[in-house]
């Protein structure tokens, strides 16, 4: 056998321990993975910089099994992807990756509210439409003119002080397309999201 044959071979090898060894990855943040291997050993892979604490990888400069097994995992869907958290969405309660640098309450992406949709004021039971869903908090974004938060105003205060803005068109009248409704008959206001739902839910 050829030596280059030989090395391909333990590279197979390699890649088919990858997948079938019950090895764990968690991951830990800053798009850094702890690798338990069935031996009871741990390494911390650094995915982004291809690094690994085992031997294999220390001593050797190999891709290791580790560094194969987390990249395998995050491209499954099983783990978050570097710059990515797990998180439970606020609305539906639903298992996602949020971006790991935006704090609870996080909304996943079919509860995110889109630009133009129509939504339900819980307070007044008013239709609004959505300008913009923003990643600002309530208790950070100040309504121009007053000395307040928008976590502060009278009627934001049952809602999480630390929810996502969502700027919306206020108000619309049942029955009424935003069509046909000009823009001076409407006024910007920005809501915690908490607040509004989805018209028909
Ligand atoms: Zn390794
Ligand atoms: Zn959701």
């Amino acid at each position: 056998m050829s030596e280059t044959g030989a090395r391909n071979r333990s590279t197979d090898e390699r890649a088919r321990r990858a997948r079938q060894e019950p090895i764990r990855v968690t991951a830990i943040g800053g798009g850094i993975y702890e690798v338990s291997t069935p031996s009871g050993h741990e390494y911390t892979v650094d995915l982004e910089e291809g690094r690994c604490t085992c031997p294999d990888h220390q001593y050797r400069g190999t891709r290791c099994k580790h560094l194969r097994r987390v990249a395998i995992e995050v491209t499954a869907g099983r783990v978050p992807a570097p710059g990515q958290r797990e998180a439970t969405c606020a609305d539906c309660g639903r298992q996602f990756f949020a971006p790991e640098n935006s704090p609870d309450p996080v909304y996943c992406g079919r509860c995110t509210l889109r630009t133009g949709e129509t939504v339900v004021d819980r307070e007044t039971d008013s239709l609004l439409v959505v300008v913009e869903s923003t990643d600002d908090r309530a208790n950070e974004v100040r309504i121009p003119e007053r000395g307040w938060s928008v976590a502060d105003h009278f009627s934001n205060q049952s809602y999480d002080p630390e929810d996502v803005v969502v700027d919306v068109l206020y108000p619309l009248r049942r029955g009424v397309s935003p069509d046909d409704v000009s823009p001076g008959d409407l006024k910007r206001y920005s809501f915690p999201r908490g607040r509004l739902r989805r018209a028909g839910q």
